[in-house]
Order: structure tokens, then C-alpha cells, then sequence
């Protein structure tokens, strides 16, 4: 730290990203991308807006809502672009919260809570999963602060149904409730109707997983117009133009191919169950994620020991050092062929540990 950084900042750790090794070609299990290449419609459209970068893009993003408004059934002005869905959910915290309304949140999920709570001097409490990790809607009721819940969770994947959000929207007719549904194409189902009913939801969506657009940053929220209007004042005083002309075009050509990106949900949504499957076989014990992960432990293997062993034979995963759930890795779903190597090389490491564990006894 220089000094001549903020001291209302001195005190922030910022949120450690999944490792992007460039050392050595890794089977990439560790930050939820999508295996599969974004939809051709996007790469045509992108490289034919690259003809026109002496221009700023489009501050309102019109082209893109207006795909999306008719996808999604919802009007132009219930929805904000970000560059990711992290940025929608800090300017949410800008937004929503202050020193007399809070944030809340699950004890495990989404690590960038707490980080985009502390980089806004948000207080904020965190609220115990139960113990098999699930979320229990009634902890939330009346909770007099802007509550944070990830739809499918992260790491988890475990979810609430659209009955138990209501549940929780209803029981905080003062408080904004966002829902971050970044995994819910892999099996969740999706809030965004209720923002019909509700004035206090914001629901935020990435293209980054589902969409195969990790790396042009693209995001949204959908919410009432009135919390659509206070989410464009922050863009509006900080950057206009977050989304680039590129990162637009392709956006477009996903949503005008949307069949593309349900084959694939489909696609690993099945991998998923296969490898669930398999990795049960082997002994692994797992929650029942409807995300593009799986969260996994073995009671023979340490989990920060299995993220290591993987590591050394070219297999990311990720594992978090949190008390909780320091038994467990989270494994992205990749291909097919990703996951028979992944599965491959998991075996082998088991046989090794017990083949250690019987010679030792
Ligand atoms: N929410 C959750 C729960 C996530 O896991 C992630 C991805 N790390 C995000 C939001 C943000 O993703 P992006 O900024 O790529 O949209």
C-alpha cells in the first residue's frame, strides 16, 4: 500500500479470482466458464463492430434491451447493462445500502459481497446456512437491511424456489431483495417474473456462464423501473459507456441465438448428472447443485489435498480455505471429454490415498 492511499480503504481485501494460470495448459475446472466457444451470431457481429471503435457506444444500450425485453418478457426500462453481473451487484450495494441500511447475506456464498460491501462502507451481517448449506427463507423475514441471495448459490448450487424468494419479498415490503440468478439457466428457476408484483427485487444475470461470454463482461439487472432509474444514476456517475461496442454486438448475436445457448444448458446439465453419477461411485458425498459445478467432498481426501493432487496432473479446481467448507472443491462442469480426464485422474488419486492408508495401517 503507497501512502497515499485512502485510509477509508486501507482496510479492504480485495476478492481473490480463480487462478488463470499461463505456465502450463490446464484443464480449466475452477471459475465456471463455459467449455463451449460463444455463438458464431456474436463473433460475426463483434468483428463487424470492431469497423466502428472510433465511436462511443451506445450509453442506453437500446439494441440489446430490446432483445432482451422480448426474451425475457419485460420492458426496456426494467432493465441495466453492467460490464458483468459484478458490476450490476456493487452498484446495488451503492444504491441500497448505507450505515442505516445494512446488507445481509449468507455466511457461504458469492465472496464479492463482502468485498463490494466493505469498498462501499456498508455494514453487513451474514446469516448461517443450515447445515446440509441450504438457505432458510425465514431468516430473512423482516431483516430491515438489503438482502443479497445468490439463485442458485455459489459454492453450493444448492436453490430456493420462486415460492420461498416470494416468501422473502413479501416479509420485507421496505427492503430491496436481490437475486443473483448467475447459474439459474443450468436449472434454477428464474425470479424475474415477480419484479411484475414486487418493487423492492432487483434480479441480476451474467452472460459469462450460460451465454459463453466470460470474457467481454457482460451483465444485467431487471427490476422495477423506479430501482432501474436509481441503478443508471450510479452508471450514469461512473461510466456511461461500460459496455463496449464489441462486448454489445456480441451480446446481441448471443440473444438472437438463444437456441445455442439452451443446447448447451441442456448439455451440461447432463455432463453434470454423469459425472455426479460417477464421482458417487467413488464415494464422494455432494449437494444438490443445479449450477454448472459440482460441490464435492470424499471422506478419504482432504479437500485442499484433492485441489493439489488434481493440480499437479493438470486439473483446476477450486477450493476455498473457508472453515466451513474446507473439505470441499468446487469443479466447474467443462466437456465431456474435460470431465472423462477430470474423473480419470480423481480415481487414480483416491486409489493412491487408500493404497497409502492401508500400508500405513
Ligand atoms: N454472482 C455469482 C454468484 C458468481 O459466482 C459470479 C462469478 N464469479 C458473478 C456473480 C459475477 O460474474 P460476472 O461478473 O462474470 O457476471
Amino acid at each position: 500500500m503507497s501512502r497515499f492511499f485512502s485510509k477509508r480503504l486501507s482496510h479492504l481485501t480485495p476478492y481473490t479470482p480463480g487462478e488463470q494460470p499461463k505456465e502450463r495448459r490446464f484443464i480449466k475446472l475452477n471459475t465456471n466458464e463455459s467449455p463451449f466457444p460463444p455463438s458464431l451470431k456474436a463473433e460475426v457481429l463483434a468483428a463487424d463492430a470492431l469497423k466502428r471503435l472510433q465511436l462511443y457506444p451506445d450509453p442506453e444500450c437500446r439494441a440489446l434491451s430490446k432483445q432482451l425485453a422480448v426474451l425475457y418478457g419485460v420492458d426496456e426500462d426494467e432493465i441495466v447493462w453492467t460490464n458483468g453481473s459484478d458490476d450490476v451487484l456493487n452498484f446495488a450495494f451503492m444504491a441500497f445500502c448505507d450505515s442505516e441500511t445494512p446488507a445481509v447475506f449468507p455466511d457461504i456464498t458469492y465472496g464479492f459481497y463482502s468485498v463490494f460491501a466493505k469498498l462501499n462502507g456498508v455494514p453487513f451481517e451474514t446469516i448461517p446456512l443450515k447445515d446440509d448449506f441450504s438457505v432458510c427463507p425465514a431468516d430473512y423475514f423482516y431483516a430491515n437491511k438489503t438482502i443479497f441471495i445468490a439463485n442458485p448459490n455459489a459454492p453450493t448450487g444448492l436453490v430456493l424456489s420462486v415460492e420461498e424468494i416470494e416468501d422473502i419479498l413479501k416479509n420485507n415490503p421496505n427492503n430491496v431483495v436481490v437475486i443473483d440468478e448467475a447459474y439459474v439457466d443450468f436449472g434454477g428457476e428464474s425470479c424475474v417474473p415477480l419484479i411484475q408484483k414486487y418493487d423492492n427485487l432487483l434480479v441480476t444475470q451474467t452472460f459469462s456462464k450460460s451465454r459463453s461470454m466470460a470474457g467481454a463482461r457482460l451483465g444485467f439487472g431487471i427490476a422495477s423501473k423506479e430501482l432501474i432509474r436509481d441503478l443508471n444514476t450510479i452508471r450514469y456517475s461512473t461510466n456511461p459507456y461500460n459496455i463496449n461496442s464489441m462486448t454489445m454486438a456480441a451480446g446481441i448475436g448471443t440473444l438472437q441465438d438463444d437456441s445455442y445457448t439452451r443446447k448447451n444448458c441442456k448439455a451440461i446439465i447432463e455432463t453434470r448428472a454423469r459425472c455426479a453419477k460417477n464421482l458417487k461411485k467413488m464415494g464422494f458425498v455432494m449437494t444438490d447443485s443445479h449450477a454448472n459445478f459440482l460441490f464435492i467432498k470424499h471422506p478419504s481426501i482432504e479437500g485442499e489435498k484433492l485441489y493439489g493432487k488434481l493440480k499437479e496432473k493438470g486439473v483446476l479446481v477450486r477450493h476455498f480455505n473457508v472453515e466451513r467448507i474446507k473439505d470441499f472443491c468446487r469443479v466447474t462442469i467443462g466437456s465431456d471429454e474435460e470431465m472423462d480426464i477430470f474423473l480419470k485422474h480423481t480415481k487414480e488419486i483416491l486409489e493412491d490415498e487408500n493404497a497409502t492408508s492401508r500400508n500405513k495401517a
